[in-house]
């Protein structure tokens, strides 16, 4: 115990590491890799980014034109938007909030109509 003194005494009168979360939150530094956004619009449900999230938290339902992520298994690696192709997806500087239960989100997708 004697050698830990030094130690104890210092973070007991030192300023406190970690921060009241969620009332006290840190801003991102910057270029966090943070929330991911899909814009709809330009979304073609390839499923490319599905098939290459390590997480396999990207579910694209062709059926019914959605997209769906799961952001309580996203490990925020970014190699979705690198791998979208028509930009539709990005990652935005902002932490995933607090929540009381997972939660997955979905985003309704509407087709360009194909022209010939
Ligand atoms: S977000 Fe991009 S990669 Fe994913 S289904 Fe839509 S167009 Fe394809
Ligand atoms: S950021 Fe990484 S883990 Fe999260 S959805 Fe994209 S590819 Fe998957």
């Amino acid at each position: 115990m004697f050698p830990m003194m030094p130690a104890i005494l210092r973070n007991f009168f030192s300023k406190r590491a970690t921060r009241r979360y969620p009332p006290m939150t840190r801003e991102p530094f910057a270029e966090v890799r943070g929330e991911l956004k899909n814009e709809g619009s330009v979304c073609t449900l390839c499923g490319v980014c599905a098939v290459k999230c390590p997480s396999q938290c990207i579910v694209v339902d062709k059926k019914n034109a959605t997209w769906q992520w799961d952001p309580f298994a996203c490990v925020y690696c970014g190699v979705c938007v690198d791998s979208c192709k028509t930009g539709s997806l990005r990652q935005e500087p902002l932490y995933r909030k607090a929540a009381t239960g997972r939660e997955i989100v979905s985003v309704k997708i509407v087709l360009k109509e194909q022209t010939k």
